[in-house]
């Protein structure tokens, strides 16, 4: 009979134990996926607290009674909520809503980004490069407005854009307005650049010979408004490098001149307007100064 029962106890235990396993295992699986989703230290010990807290019960059946049991899914299914709606929180931080995309698509298909394409045209003229930065940045913006908790309740992923969270991703709340606002202050400055360019005179009297009657009513409009036409069209830019023909271009960068001044350590106002003097002469030398223009890459 002794021995009977104690069989009997053994074959409880398992049967408690695999009921147990059964009832935990899907919420323990998707927790450990969690961990390699968010890496996120204190997320990882969360998890592992739960974890080691019930080895210590499967080592000791008899105390895996029934509220334990209930008490310990609990602890679980809070778990995986408190991670669920982590996500969903990180998700929209990272991810582009309806409105969001629309005022992306709205930017990258509006006037202000088809002026600045038609002005990189002038490379001679325009330096580029801080237009291309915002435009990547504008186009790595990810849009996912469709992730709804029951997407996530048996894979802790976004289904419609697998979702990673990522440290050095950056939130994109306002992000869109931040570079529509700069590709509009960049547009205002190329703009002041060739409107410049356009009214200095002496480029004006040698050049102006070169274009034809339809170009020079082109330039018209910029004289009479010291401003670009709202769309600007490629006969324009054809227009302006013909005008650019007789300058000559001298590029230099910001570290050259930082370097050519400061010569690595403090320097006094003389010194300072002596060697930005010098650094000009050098760049120039044997240019006519007054079709020299110099463009900062
Ligand atoms: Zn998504």
């Amino acid at each position: 009979m002794e021995r009977y029962l104690a069989h009997f106890t053994v074959m409880n235990e398992i049967l408690m134990i695999r009921d147990f396993k059964l009832q935990v295992d899907p919420y323990v699986s998707y927790l450990a996926l969690t961990s390699m989703i968010l890496k996120n230290d204190k997320w990882d010990e969360k998890v592992q607290e739960v974890r080691s807290d019930v080895l210590e019960k499967v080592r000791n059946p008899q105390e895996l009674t029934d509220a334990y049991m209930n008490e310990y899914v609990g602890r679980l299914r809070a778990l995986k909520q408190e991670y669920i709606s982590a996500y969903i929180e990180l998700h929209k931080k990272h991810r582009l809503d309806l409105n969001g995309d629309e005022q992306k698509q709205k930017l990258l298909k509006g006037n202000i980004k088809h002026n600045l394409d038609m002005l990189t045209d002038i490379s001679g003229l325009i330096y580029s490069k801080p237009y291309e930065k915002l435009l990547d940045r504008l186009l790595e913006l990810k849009t996912c407005f469709s992730l709804i908790e029951d997407d996530i309740l048996m894979s802790p992923l976004c289904p419609h854009c697998g979702y990673t969270p990522n440290e050095n991703e950056q939130p994109v709340f306002g992000v869109v307005e931040d570079i529509e606002k700069s590709m509009e202050e960049l547009l205002f400055q190329w703009e002041n650049t060739i409107v410049e360019l356009l009214e200095d005179d002496k480029i004006k009297e040698e050049n102006i010979e070169l274009l034809d009657k339809n170009q020079r009513q082109a330039l018209e409009y910029i004289s009479k408004n010291h401003r670009l036409p709202d769309k600007i069209d490629s006969f324009l830019i054809s227009t302006i490098k013909v005008l650019m023909k007789g300058l000559d271009k001298v590029e230099i960068t910001a570290e050259a001149l930082v370097r050519a001044v400061f010569k690595g350590g403090p320097v006094t106002v003389e010194d300072m307007k002596q060697r930005m003097s010098d650094y000009i002469d050098e760049l120039v030398k044997g240019m006519d100064i007054n079709r020299v223009r110099i463009i900062l890459k």
